[in-house]
């Protein structure tokens, strides 16, 4: 089964409006017009409009950070999947380790984030990754099983095809330690097994399994070539066009 991969570049809380609109340029012009990867940008919400003209018309997407989980009310500060969509958003970003750890998200909490981007029609990227002591001690693959059976409850098989994961190991995001490729791909691995229980193998074949942390040109290549690794989810480095492109370009 061949998985197109994915490259998505969360900003996070970067850029301005006009920083990112030239940064989602200078992607779109290294992306050129049919590439081989699929290639998504998730800027700040309040950038989201910008960027979205900056790409239109191209096969770069755009993607959203976060949700919230509700339909238009009284959520003040929030935005929800229909606003996204409004914008021209395809993907969202859910439970990211920064927001597990800084915004109190639990697995309960993605899951109903998860249900409400595919009422919205958004591919949510979910993802999960252990703490450097929760490795130490061993325990990663448990810690990954309990955040992707919580963050998916109540997923169906047919929509579970569409989602995306990212294995995102909490030590290596933002730290410059890169998980090696053996390590790496042995928890892509892990996770595929996972899904194949959670639903069936033909499903967990098609779903798309992104490694973040630390990706940058120079271990892309080798990261992107493992068998069970289809795309990275990168921060730091997709913050500048050159860094961005170039771990494009290292996709197989
Ligand atoms: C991330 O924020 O998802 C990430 C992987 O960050 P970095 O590439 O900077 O480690």
């Amino acid at each position: 089964m061949s998985r197109r991969i994915l490259i998505a570049g969360n900003w996070k809380m970067n850029m301005r409006a006009d920083s990112g609109a030239s940064l989602a340029k200078g992607i779109v012009d290294a992306v050129g017009k049919s590439p081989a990867v699929e290639v998504v940008l998730c800027p700040p919400s309040v950038y989201l409009s910008s960027v979205a003209d900056a790409v239109a018309g191209t096969p770069v997407e755009l993607g959203s950070q976060n949700l919230y989980a509700a339909e238009d009310g009284a959520f003040t500060g929030e935005v929800n999947a229909s606003m996204l969509t409004d914008v021209g958003c395809r993907f969202v970003i859910l439970g990211h380790s920064e927001r597990r750890q800084l915004m109190g998200e639990t697995d309960a909490c993605v899951a109903k984030k998860l249900h409400a981007a595919f009422a919205g029609n958004l591919v949510p990227i979910v993802c999960v990754g252990e703490t450097l002591e929760q490795r130490e001690s061993g325990d990663t693959e448990s810690v990954v099983e309990t955040q992707i059976r919580g963050s998916l409850e109540g997923l169906d098989e047919a929509r579970a095809a569409n989602i995306v994961i990212a294995y995102e190991p909490v030590w290596a995001i933002g730290t410059g330690k890169t998980a090696s490729k053996e390590q790496a791909e042995a928890v892509h691995a892990f996770i595929r097994e996972l899904l194949g229980k959670m639903f069936s193998t033909e499903v967990a074949e098609q779903i798309r399994i992104q490694y973040g942390g630390s990706v940058k040109p120079g271990n892309a290549e080798e990261l992107l070539s493992q068998p069970n690794i289809d795309g990275a989810l990168v921060g730091g480095a997709s913050l500048k066009v050159d860094d961005f492109a170039g771990i494009i370009k290292a996709a197989p």
